[in-house]
């Protein structure tokens, strides 16, 4: 008969059966903190405390206007949100094919480095057209089962780990983990969030949009997509600027074909939006994506850009348009992700990957169910 191993240590890639458990996390009624040595124990020390921050932020007598949790006493928020404890990095087992930033100590990727400045946009051939057909459509299922858990109540880290878990079942890695060191699976971005918000333990509340970015890398090609889901009753107001934000996306998509310029696409967008009083963020763009996350060609959604290229049939790339309610002026959480828009107002986003037809354009992240239409339309 062989021995149960009752409790695995918590360290990154240990695993080794352990009987020690963490005197804080016992303390505070955290179950199942264990750790096969003392050195174990020290070494992952510093990714381990976060879980104690967060069980001690978590309570409703610690809400965000209690300031309990300020990482940043010198920073000046330009809107409600705060930032939430995080947890320690998920682990990815190792059978599952890498991109080469994960194992960067930087999360640099030297493969998009190399192509840095260069504006030639890969024409994929029909094998790395399927390659991205299955990477899309995995993608697509990790936000699916994210999105699902979207609800009050719900915290944005909840909702990366079932993203994470959804990857890794489908032989995926959740392309943003590691990523220029970004510490999370996914990105989620809560009210006047543009894009790269990062989940924390904050839980959602009535009333919030939240977009889930996902990306994932399926033997050796980037599948990426996004959504802005609705949060409990959302105002007319907040409804309307998520509408808008995803028909601008859907009118870009209608002029990809063979032959159209890349900087096209933004005036498109921006003629949508503009004449609901809404604005483009120019500090993030669309981008071409295949075997690297984000390369050639770099795709704007504001009008009147100076992007450089011309649609051919076998181009991958995304669109992603990123719609505010005031200013298009964003600045950065001390985190170095967190975009948020300068006047604090709220801001929309969604995103595709498509492939270039002879014809036209295949939306390869598309959702399947519904013939197509975005989660939020569910609940409109
Ligand atoms: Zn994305
Ligand atoms: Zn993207």
């Amino acid at each position: 008969m062989a021995d149960v191993i009752k409790h695995k240590c918590e360290t990154t890639n240990c695993s080794n059966p352990a009987t020690l458990q963490c005197p804080t996390c016992l303390k505070l009624g955290i179950q199942g903190s264990y750790f096969c040595s003392q050195d174990c124990f020290k070494g992952f020390w510093k990714s381990h405390k976060a879980i104690h921050m967060l069980a001690q932020g978590q309570g409703p007598e610690n809400n965000v206007k209690s300031g309990a949790y300020n990482p940043w006493p010198f920073y000046t928020f330009t809107g409600q949100l705060r930032p939430w404890p995080q947890t320690p990095k998920r682990p990815v087992p190792e059978a599952i094919e890498r991109p080469d930033y994960a194992d960067h100590p930087a999360g640099r990727s030297l493969s998009e480095e190399k192509m840095r400045g260069n504006t030639t946009i890969k024409v994929l051939d029909d094998e790395e057209i399927e390659a991205m057909r299955v990477a899309c459509k995995l993608g697509r299922e990790c936000l699916d089962e994210g999105g699902k858990a979207v609800e009050v109540g719900t915290t944005t880290d909840e909702i990366d780990r079932i993203v994470h878990e959804a990857a890794i079942e489908r032989d995926c890695y959740p392309s943003p983990l590691n990523y220029y060191n970004f510490p999370k699976s996914c990105c989620t971005s809560v009210n006047e969030v543009i894009c790269h918000g990062i989940p924390d333990a904050r839980p959602l509340q009535d009333g919030d949009i939240c977009n889930i970015d996902v990306t994932v890398y399926h033997h050796g090609f980037h599948g990426d997509l996004n959504e802005t889901f609705f949060v409990g009753n959302v105002s007319e107001k907040h409804k309307n600027l998520v509408k808008v934000t995803y028909e601008s996306l859907m009118k870009a998509i209608e002029i990809v074909r063979p032959g159209v310029k890349y900087r096209d696409i933004g005036n498109v967008i921006q003629k949508h939006v503009q004449p609901f009083g809404y604005s483009v963020v120019k500090s993030y763009c669309g981008h071409g994506i295949h075997r690297l996350f984000h390369t050639a060609p770099n795709v704007p959604h504001y009008a009147k850009n100076s992007a450089v290229g011309v649609m051919k049939a076998g181009h991958c790339f995304t669109i992603e348009p990123m719609i505010s309610e005031g200013t298009w002026r964003n600045e950065q959480w001390p985190d170095d992700w967190t975009a948020v828009t300068k006047d604090g107002q709220w801001s929309a986003q969604f995103e595709q990957t498509l492939l270039v037809t002879e014809t036209g354009c295949d939306i390869l992240t598309k959702r399947l169910e519904r013939n197509g239409q975005p989660h939020f339309m569910d609940k409109m």
